[in-house]
């Protein structure tokens, strides 16, 4: 069993720290964030995740667990420290990596003897290198020490199953003292006979990038399928499933939509075509997919105006608010990017959101008013919008809607509803490549 200490505890430390502690580890979960500490040590979970609070509970009550804004005394007690923070938009798109310098620089400080240091945060090709500079220049004494990178893949809303049973774990090490340890700490793993990809360090930290931009990419091609299914009048959904029945492609990642959002693809591809430029070889599909979704959010804008005519004083309803279903997580949310916007243009947005209103409301300006419920979202509204697919909005009572709201208008960012049902229920009904092009539609604005 190892002691580990986890720098940051976001959605990925905490979630790693916490299943790292239920493999029988012990676990020191530091956080600069003195109030996030303060809540965890009451086992009190500072976002949603489902499952993670029984995690925590338990590995709390059995004294592996235990949170602190102390890193200096956590870096003593521990030999794996890994770094969990936050790598978020940088200038010029690149990522900021702020958080990792700090971390790696305080790590260094107080390392009393070796230690293997695991860049787990999504960073370019070359940070393990930095770090290993940073911490050899940092050292008070010299101390032999490993720097490894070790990607998460976790996904928000299946975080504690994904990283029970991934799809494999990532190992990028520079020493076999290294390796083996950190083989050693996802050894629980085996008995689901994980694969593990054991590799360089650099070779570690593309790999991330390159699984982020492929599914963006995914995203954002058959994005552009839909846009084209809108002008030939053939449907994206029935195009996703012939082309995903075909095991070498997959379903996965081919759902039309608004674009991707989230705390991971849009940065991710974004640092990834600008570090890819900066290393003299721009990669272009990465590129591509980054237009294709930014003009995805637009074309989203200009369908809803097209619908509903000048927005000045329309009330909208939204239905979701963060980036996906099953999280809190508003960072990058086309639901949020499109109330921007709207709010820009004149219109009075009601919201409403299962999980994510104390995010909205603090990432939104004060003038959008969160809904009690579904139906107090879309009373009297000249619009609807369905941008997040909670399941409890994908069986909505439509004739009830269609009574309460004042233009029977729904915009359907996530393809929930099929669009002749609901034209024959009398909706103007938006989605997105589904076969009804938009000017055939009928308009709402006389
Ligand atoms: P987050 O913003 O939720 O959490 C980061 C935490 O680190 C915050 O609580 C912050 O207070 C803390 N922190 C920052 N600097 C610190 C320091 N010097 N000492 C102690 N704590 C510090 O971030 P996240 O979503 O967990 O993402 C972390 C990293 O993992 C990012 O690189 C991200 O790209 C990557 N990642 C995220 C996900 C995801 O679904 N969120 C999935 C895979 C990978």
């Amino acid at each position: 069993m190892y002691k580990i200490c986890m720098v940051g505890t976001g959605y990925v430390g905490l979630v790693s720290g916490a299943c790292f502690a239920d493999f029988g580890n012990t676990v020191i979960c530091v956080d600069k964030d003195a109030g996030k500490v303060e809540r965890l040590k009451n086992g009190e979970i500072p976002f949603y995740e489902i499952g993670l609070d029984e995690i925590v509970a338990r590995n709390l009550k059995e004294g592996r667990l235990s949170f602190t804004t102390d890193l200096a005394s956590a870096v003593k007690k521990c030999e794996v420290i890994f770094i969990a923070v936050g790598t978020p938009y940088g200038k010029g798109g690149e990522a900021d990596l702020s958080y990792v310098w700090a971390a790696a620089r305080e790590i260094a400080q107080n390392m009393n003897g070796y230690r293997l240091i695991v860049q787990k945060s999504t960073v370019p090709v070359g940070t393990g290198a930095k770090i290993r500079d940073l911490v050899a220049k940092t050292l008070k004494k010299k101390t032999a020490f490993d720097v490894a990178s070790n990607p998460e893949f976790l996904r928000e809303g299946s975080a504690i199953s994904d990283f029970m049973r991934p799809d494999r774990v990532v190992i990028g090490t520079s020493s076999q003292r290294g390796e083996d340890m950190l083989a050693g700490i996802y050894a629980p793993l085996y008995l689901n006979e994980t694969p593990m990809v054991r590799t360089n360090v650099e070779t570690a930290e593309l790999i991330k990038y390159a699984a982020n931009a492929f599914l963006a990419t995914k995203i954002s091609f058959i994005n552009e399928m839909a846009n084209l299914c809108e002008i030939v009048g053939a449907d994206v959904k029935v195009v996703a499933r012939g082309m995903g029945l075909d095991n070498r492609i997959g379903g996965k990642f081919l759902h039309a939509g608004a674009g991707y959002g989230g705390s991971c693809f849009p940065k991710d591809t974004s640092a990834l075509a600008t570090f890819s430029r900066k290393v003299g070889y721009p990669l272009r599909i990465v590129k591509a997919t980054i237009d294709v979704n930014d003009g995805q959010r637009q074309r989203i804008l200009d369908k809803i105006r097209r619908a509903v005519g000048p927005m000045k004083g329309k009330t909208v309803g939204v239905l979701g608010l963060s980036f996906k279903p099953n999280t809190d997580d508003v960072r990058d949310s086309v639901a949020l990017d499109l109330i921007k916007a709207l709010l820009r243009a004149g219109a009075r947005i009601r919201a409403f959101d299962p999980v994510a209103m104390d995010n909205a409301r603090a990432a939104l300006p004060a003038s959008v008013v969160f809904a009690e419920d579904v139906w107090e979202t879309l009373d009297g509204a000249d619009c609807l919008i369905l941008a997040t697919e909670w399941n409890e909005f994908r069986r909505l009572d439509m004739a009830k809607a269609k009574r309460m709201m004042k233009r029977p208008v729904v915009i359907d960012c996530k393809n929930v509803y099929d669009p002749k049902a609901m034209a024959d229920m009398g909706f103007v009904h938006v989605g997105v490549g589904r076969g009804i092009p938009l000017d055939k539609q009928k308009r709402t604005d006389g």
